[in-house]
C-alpha cells in the first residue's frame, strides 16, 4: 500500500487510555505484518479536553479529525464532570464529533463466541450462534432534534424538552445502509419504530417500507420498539439485520450486548460520513477505570472493525477475530467474562495474550 493513512486517536477518560492503548498494539502489528502504513495522532475529547481546553470537544481535536482516514476512539464521561452544564459536558463532545464528521449509521454487530456462550446471563440454547447487527441512525433523532433544554415557567416549576424529528431523507439513507449490509448477511433487516404512538416513526416506518423496493432480495419486516425489546431476549436468533432510530438503537444495542456476555466485547463503526469512527460500544466504566480490569476486546475489534470500513481489509479483521476465539478458547478472561475453571487476566495481559495469537 503506498499512500500512508492518518488515523486519529481519542483515548477520552475512565478506561478509555487503557483500551485504547491495547487497542494501538494490535493496528501497529498488524501494520507491520500486512505492510500497512498509517500514522496515529492523538487528540483530546470528553472530560479529558474539558480539564485541558475548557470545552469536550476543542477546535484542534475537531481538525485532527477532519484531515485524518478513520478516528478510534475510546470512552468519555465520569463522575467528575456530571455537574457540568449539559453544553459542556463530555457526552457533548461525542455528539459533535459525530455531527462534526456526519457519521449518520452506527454499525453494532452483537454476535456470540461460542466459547462464551455459557458467560451470558441468558440459556446457552438461546444465545448460542446469535448474530445480529444493529443498524443505529446517529446524527439524528431525538437526541439532536430542537427545541430541547429544561426551561423555568412562571410558577417556578421546570418544563423539560426533547425533540424527535427526522427527515425523509435521513431515513432513506440509513435504510439503505441497513438493506445492503443485510444482502452481504443473512439477507433480512427488522425495522424497529413505535409507529402506534409516534408520528414522527410512523414516517421511518412509510419511508423504510418505500426504499425496500429497491431490495427486493431482502427480506423487510417491522416492529416495535417494546416488542423488539422483548423479542430480543426471547429468541434473539430471529434477528439479522435490525435497523432504528438514534434512542432506540442506543438502547437495544445495549441489550443485544448482554446477549453476548458482555459490553466489553462488542465494537461499533460509526460510518457514512466524511471520515468513520470507531469505538467500543461501552462507556468510560468509571467505577473500574486505572484498576487494569477493563476488558480491550470491543476496542481491539474497533480497529478490526476500521480495518474492515475503512481500509478495506478483511482479512486483517479475520486475522484480529481469530485471535481473541484463541484467546478465549485457551479459557483466558476479563473479570466481565469471568467463568468457572478460566484464568482471569487483566486489560494489559488480554492485549498480549491477543497480540501473541495474532503473531503466531
Ligand atoms: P459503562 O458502559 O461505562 O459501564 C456500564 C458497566 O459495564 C459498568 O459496570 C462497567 O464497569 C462495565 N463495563 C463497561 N465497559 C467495560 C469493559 N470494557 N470491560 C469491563 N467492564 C466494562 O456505562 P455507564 O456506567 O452508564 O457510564 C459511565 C460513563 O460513560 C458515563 O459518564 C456515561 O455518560 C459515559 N458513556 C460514554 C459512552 C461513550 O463514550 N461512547 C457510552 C456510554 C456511556
Amino acid at each position: 500500500m503506498s499512500d500512508k493513512k492518518k488515523i486519529a486517536v481519542l483515548p477520552g477518560d475512565g478506561i478509555g487510555p487503557e483500551i485504547v492503548g491495547e487497542a494501538l498494539k494490535v493496528l501497529e502489528l498488524i501494520g507491520k505484518k500486512s505492510g500497512f502504513e498509517f500514522d496515529t495522532s492523538s487528540g483530546l475529547i470528553g472530560g479529558a479536553a474539558i480539564d485541558e481546553t475548557g470545552g469536550p470537544f476543542p477546535e484542534e481535536t475537531k481538525e485532527l479529525v477532519l484531515s485524518s482516514d478513520a478516528v478510534l476512539l475510546g470512552a468519555v464521561g465520569g463522575p467528575k464532570w456530571e455537574s457540568l452544564d449539559y453544553a459542556i459536558r463530555p457526552e457533548r463532545g461525542l455528539l459533535g464529533l459525530r455531527a462534526t464528521l456526519g457519521t449518520f449509521a452506527n454499525l453494532r454487530p452483537a454476535k456470540i463466541y461460542d466459547v462464551l456462550a455459557d458467560a451470558s446471563t441468558l440459556k446457552k440454547e438461546i444465545i448460542q450462534g446469535i448474530d445480529i447487527m444493529v443498524v443505529r441512525e446517529l446524527t439524528g433523532g431525538i437526541y439532536f432534534g430542537q427545541p430541547k433544554g429544561v426551561e423555568t415557567l412562571a410558577d417556578g416549576s421546570k418544563k423539560g424538552v426533547n425533540t424527535l424529528v427526522y427527515t425523509t431523507h435521513e431515513i432513506e439513507r440509513i435504510a439503505k445502509v441497513a438493506f445492503e449490509v443485510a444482502r452481504k448477511r443473512d439477507k433480512r433487516v427488522c425495522s424497529v419504530d413505535k409507529a402506534n404512538v409516534l408520528e414522527c416513526t410512523e414516517l421511518w416506518r412509510e419511508v423504510v417500507t418505500e426504499v425496500h423496493k429497491d431490495y427486493a432480495d431482502v427480506e423487510l419486516s417491522h416492529m416495535y420498539v417494546d416488542n423488539a425489546a422483548m423479542q430480543l431476549i426471547r429468541n434473539p436468533k430471529q434477528f439479522d439485520v435490525v435497523v432504528t432510530t438514534n434512542m432506540f438503537g442506543d438502547i437495544l444495542s445495549d441489550a443485544a450486548s448482554m446477549l453476548t456476555g458482555s459490553i466489553g466485547m462488542l465494537p461499533s463503526a460509526s460510518i457514512g460520513g466524511k471520515v468513520g469512527i470507531y469505538e467500543p460500544i461501552h462507556g468510560s466504566a468509571p467505577d473500574i477505570a486505572g484498576q487494569g480490569k477493563a476488558n480491550p476486546i470491543a476496542t481491539i475489534m474497533s480497529v478490526a472493525m476500521m480495518f474492515k470500513y475503512a481500509f478495506g481489509m478483511d482479512e486483517a479483521y479475520d486475522t484480529i477475530d481469530n485471535a481473541i476465539v484463541r484467546v478465549l478458547e485457551k479459557d483466558h478472561r476479563t473479570p466481565d467474562i469471568r467463568q468457572d475453571g478460566c484464568k482471569v487476566v487483566g486489560c494489559e495481559e488480554m492485549g498480549r495474550l491477543i497480540l501473541d495469537e495474532i503473531e503466531a
